[in-house]
């Protein structure tokens, strides 16, 4: 691999240092070694920043649709060029195996075509009029410069879906990134710069978070909040966006159920599951966390997603064949511990996993607890990391009860033979995606987004432009 670059911030068409030449050092979470720097916006490079948006935002407003498409197609294209070199600098900062890195690229490049099919298409409507030589009609308009803020989890993949959502409606954005994984977003963001997007209308800063969204959210240039973390942080910056009256979505935690019925299809689910609870080591909002298992087949699923826990080969994402990485950063490990421990300590079984591996890089073990008490902690928090917590059901009303506990309602997954069972899921399981017998979710013409505490709005699918228009009335006689 070629040296780890470190990251500058861009402002106005430019990539430079922060004025104050602070920065960050990054870590590969696999060695934890420093392995570059990332620069650290201060108030006087958010000014910069907003300078450049506003400009930015008249440029591409005034762009036409088909020239914004095909710029994103352009962009599209490059990074997909790169996605090789792209992958390796991302599993060099976040840890995740290479395969899995370069997939979110080339997703990433599919996620910008998408919304660059869609930035064609924002129609508006021509109503019918009471009177006659009237014309009522729609048009929709750009909301305005993006504030847009994206986590380390999938550094490029949450940047994507703001950055193209935005730049597909004719907004300007500056993306606050993950400042533990800034390199790939970084190269993401030269794609754009490459194939062409003018000066300001894409900006990149990274820094103390709560520093940036403070100073940000309330600035008048900025007219959208996009937000994807915590829900603790999320209700943070929806009020604060909501009392200076800024659209905004929110994609906040999890807490995704896994109902498996005793007529579904066993094998299928602990083969899907599995893979699916270690992609990322865990470290996914729709990631499957409590794992609700009907008696009759019960024995049979936990043994099998033990022995799928136990045969997964973790390491150094960089390394041939790794299944699964570090967690990203050091202060997963004690949060995994303390989950584990609060579980045992109230009689659940380990039945695989549960400590740190080795002491140098933030390994941990693929873990399975089963007949976890509901007060525990791991059954009320988003684990965010490699835990299964295994529970048994006799009825199906009583699993849909659990299902809906939480306050969470972002992903929910089932595995049933039944279309009957099928029907009831589909009307009563309280999240914003459920996939039942497959892994359907998360592809760039999908809504993706939660409801209740799991946040609101949607980062996919053709209702994630809306978010990003402001829909204006023009009523006119003749
Ligand atoms: P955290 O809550 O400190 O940070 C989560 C993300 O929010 C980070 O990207 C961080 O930079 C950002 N953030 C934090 N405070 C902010 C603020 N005031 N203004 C703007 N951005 C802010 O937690 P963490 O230790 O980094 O991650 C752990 C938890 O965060 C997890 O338990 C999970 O719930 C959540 N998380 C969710 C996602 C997701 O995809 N929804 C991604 C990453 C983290």
């Amino acid at each position: 691999m070629t040296k780890y670059p470190d990251t500058q911030l861009f402002i106005g068409g430019e990539w430079r240092d922060a004025i104050s030449g602070r920065s960050i050092p990054v870590i590969d979470p696999a060695t934890e070694e420093t392995i570059g720097t990332v620069a650290h916006a201060g108030v006087e490079d958010l000014d910069l920043a907003l300078e450049a948006v506003s400009e930015g935002f008249k440029i591409w407003s005034a762009a036409g649709a088909f020239q914004r498409s095909q710029l994103m197609r352009k962009a599209a294209s490059l990074l997909r060029e790169r996605a090789d070199a792209i992958a390796a600098v991302m599993t060099a900062e976040q840890g995740k195996p290479l395969a899995q890195a370069k997939a979110e690229v080339l997703g990433g490049a599919d996620t910008i075509d998408w919304f660059a099919e869609e930035a064609r298409r924002t129609y508006g409507q021509v109503i019918p009029a009471r009177m006659p030589r009237v014309t009522q009609m729609t048009i929709k308009v750009p909301v305005g410069p993006v504030a847009a803020f994206s986590p380390w989890n999938f550094p490029i993949n949450q940047v994507v879906r703001k950055l193209s959502a935005a730049l597909a409606t004719g907004c300007s954005i500056i993306v606050k990134g993950p400042e533990e994984t800034p390199a790939s977003p970084a190269a993401l963001i030269q794609c754009f710069i490459d194939a062409g997007i003018p000066e300001g209308v894409v900006n990149l800063v990274y820094g103390t978070p709560a520093e940036i969204s403070e100073y940000l959210i309330p600035h008048p240039v900025i007219r959208k909040i996009s937000f994807t973390g915590s829900t603790a942080v999320g209700k943070q910056l929806a009020s604060l966006a909501g009392l200076h009256m800024k659209r905004v979505t929110m994609e906040l935690g999890g807490h995704a159920p896994v109902l498996v019925f005793d007529d579904a299809d066993i094998d299928s689910a602990i083969s899907l599951m599995s893979a699916h609870k270690y992609r990322n080591a865990g470290q996914v909002c729709v990631s499957p966390t409590r794992f609700l298992v009907q008696d009759a087949v019960a024995d049979r699923f936990v043994d099998g997603f033990v022995e799928a826990s136990k045969a997964l080969k973790v390491g150094n994402g960089a390394d041939e064949g790794v299944e699964m990485g570090p967690l990203a950063n050091e202060r997963r490990i004690p949060m995994m511990e303390e989950l584990i421990q609060d579980a045992v300590d109230r009689g659940s079984k380990l039945k695989t996993g549960g400590r740190r591996i080795g002491n140098k890089g933030y390994f941990f073990e693929p873990t399975v607890i089963t007949d976890v008490p509901i007060e525990a902690r791991g059954m009320n928090e988003e684990p965010f990391g490699p835990i299964a917590f295994i529970n048994r059901f006799d009825s199906p009303e009583s699993a849909i009860a659990e299902a809906n506990r939480l306050p969470y309602g972002l992903a929910a997954y089932a595995f049933t033979g039944s279309s009957a069972t099928m029907q009831s899921l589909r009307s009563e399981v309280q999240s914003g995606m459920l996939s039942i017998n497959h892994l359907g979710i998360a592809l760039p013409e999908l809504p993706f987004g939660g409801i209740q505490d799991s946040g609101y709005g949607t980062e996919g699918g053709s209702e994630a432009t809306e978010s990003y228009l402001d829909t204006r009335l023009v009523t006119q006689k003749d």
